[in-house]
């Protein structure tokens, strides 16, 4: 488990062990959705506020 800062509140986040790249998780503190910028190092940043798009 490894654990970075929201963005948006600097509360600790826990991101799991087998979390992805681009992989979106809610702050538990704030509800904030977060997206996984990176991995290595562990950079967090808000996740913008649209569906996801796939395909078309
Ligand atoms: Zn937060």
């Amino acid at each position: 488990m490894n654990t970075s800062t929201c963005p948006v509140c600097e509360a600790t986040v826990s991101i799991p062990a087998d979390a992805m790249q681009n992989e979106l998780i809610a702050c538990a503190d704030c509800g904030s959705e977060l997206e996984i910028i990176s991995l290595s190092p562990l950079t967090l940043d808000v996740a913008p506020d649209v569906e996801e798009d796939w395909g078309e």
